[in-house]
């Protein structure tokens, strides 16, 4: 592989599920390819995020060093989002499409920015790593006579849903019960139900804010150099192959894209700094309390960083919960129709839940951001009850956690049809904000995945062969390199001689 210097510009979605996965692949490949920079252009905001997380890294500094940040201005209230409003944590999930649309003012200052590189360096970058939802990169990265590739940081089988979906808008033929078949998706995999759909897709009839940004972004992003997806090849065969099919690009799977590298299990350890707010709780008082509790024992629930429920099923939950007698750490956040970031009410719980589930030693109640990765890797952890987001998905399956299944948003609902279908590692337990969920159901699914039944034996054994495969996939080891590691430098020899091509077709 050529060792000269190379400059690689990334441009991330500014949401957190999205800077997390984008800061990962930067220090991928800067751990691969040391004579490479890599710059991350973002907003203001979103810069201080990752220059936050980068500064306690526990990536070793010779590989930090290597990634620059780029601030590219920003005015929230030009687009109708409140003031000093950068990331999607932020925001309503109402509100999302005014950040999606904002996006595109970011342009200009983008331009300028490859302009200055291409001075500097004498050579335009390598290639722009732009994120799925920045489409009008493509165009930039032509004007500047390099290219752009796409990072879709989702699965492949969701990810392939999720464009196939607004592409398409099939769910305006379901059938009387709701079903739906996908194009693109094999006749093998069973159909898709409405329910599986955010109320954004469900409503969308191709002319809503939502169709109108997506559709051509979708549009523009398929004209890109290739594909980066944030999984392993091995784990999710089909989503590959409908990706590719998808796409008619080289699609090139260099994930799951782990914040801090693969970690081992095991319990009393805190791992680093988080990208985004301020912790709930901090990760040495979170592991003090694993570390109080049994070996898989210990049933952790998050909806990511911008999803919640309504206040009846935050209700049903918290009583199951008490119900089912696990412990348990909850990542809560106020329910929907209330300000996330505002004061939590203890009217959302059941009367004196908090107290009764402290007193008992029982549960903690985290109000804010979560420790994730130190309470995933920790040994007493068991079963993850998530929304489904990747991320969260990939670093509960390196663990070899199964999951508890609710998704919420976005393609969250076609990832947990491919974790319940296809990989056998999940049940889920309701879909959406509307759905009426009861007490009973909520301790029968947990009881399912977390009792000593067939059942949860099952899936914590299909759990644990996934987090062996991404160990595999992530691991160089005897000379033999682990596919995504493989990937990630296909994708730089592919881009090398692509650039090779051109100088070579530009001197004859
Ligand atoms: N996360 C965290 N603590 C929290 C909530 C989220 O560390 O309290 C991290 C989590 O580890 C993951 C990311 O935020 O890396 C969430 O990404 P995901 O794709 O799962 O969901 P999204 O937030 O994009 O819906």
């Amino acid at each position: 592989m050529a060792e000269k210097h190379q400059h690689i510009v990334m441009l991330p979605f500014m949401a957190q599920g999205h800077l997390i996965p984008f800061l990962a692949l930067a220090k991928q490949i800067a751990q691969r390819f040391p004579t490479f920079t890599i710059t991350i252009a973002t907003t203001p905001l979103n810069v201080r995020y990752l220059a936050a997380a980068l500064s306690k890294t526990s990536t070793p500094p010779p590989q930090t060093s290597q990634i620059h940040l780029s601030e590219l201005p920003f005015n929230s209230t030009d687009h109708g989002l409140p003031p000093n409003t950068e990331n999607s944590e932020a925001l309503p999930l109402n509100l999302i499409v005014n950040l999606c649309n904002s996006s595109t003012s970011l342009e200009p200052a983008f331009r300028r920015l490859i302009r200055d590189i291409t001075a500097a360096d004498a050579a335009p970058p390598l290639c722009i790593i732009s994120d799925v939802f920045m489409g009008w990169v493509a165009e930039v990265a032509e004007s500047f006579a390099t290219v752009n590739v796409t990072f879709t940081t989702g699965g492949a089988y969701g990810s392939a849903a999720y464009m196939s979906m607004w592409q398409h808008l099939p769910h305006r033929s379901a059938d009387i019960s709701g079903y739906f078949t996908l194009p693109g998706f094999p006749d093998s995999c069973s159909p898709f139900h409405i329910t599986q759909l955010h109320r954004f897709l469900r409503n969308a009839d191709g002319t809503d804010s939502w169709s109108r940004y997506f559709q051509p972004t979708i549009a523009n992003s398929l004209n890109s150099f290739g594909w980066l997806c944030a999984t392993a090849a091995e784990i999710e065969p089909l989503g590959l192959a409908v990706l590719t099919d998808f796409t008619k690009r080289p699609v090139w799977c260099i994930g799951p894209l782990l914040p801090n590298g693969l970690l081992a299990r095991k319990p009393s350890r805190v791992i680093g700094k988080h990208i985004g707010r301020e912790p709930g709780v901090s990760p040495e008082k979170c592991i003090e309390w694993l570390d109080s509790k049994p070996e898989n024992s210990v049933l952790y629930i998050s909806f990511g960083s911008q999803n919640t429920i309504s206040p009846s099923q935050m209700m049903a939950l918290a009583l199951g919960l008490e119900d089912c007698k696990h412990p348990f750490i909850w990542a809560i956040r106020p329910p929907t129709g209330f300000n996330s970031r505002g004061e939590f009410k203890p009217e959302w719980l059941p009367d004196g839940f908090e107290e009764r589930m402290a007193r008992a030693d029982r549960g903690m109640v985290v109000h804010g951001w979560a420790p994730q990765l130190e309470i995933l890797s920790h040994r007493s952890t068991v079963a993850f009850l998530s929304h489904c987001g990747w991320n969260s998905i990939g670093e509960c399956f390196s663990q070899g956690v199964p999951m508890i299944g609710w998704p919420l948003a976005a393609e969250q609902g076609y990832n947990a049809k491919l974790l319940v279908e296809e990989m056998g590692v999940c049940v889920e337990m309701t879909r959406g904000v509307e759905s009426s969920i009861s007490r009973e159901e909520v301790r029968r699914v947990i009881e399912t995945v977390m009792g000593g039944g067939s059942k949860a034996a099952e899936m914590r054994e299909k759990a644990g062969r996934i987090g062996e495969m991404i160990r595999a996939a992530l691991t160089e080891e005897d000379g033999r390199k682990g596919s995504s590691l493989k990937a990630m430098d296909d994708f730089v020899a592919a881009l090398l001689l692509h650039r090779d091509q051109i100088i070579t077709a530009a001197t004859i």
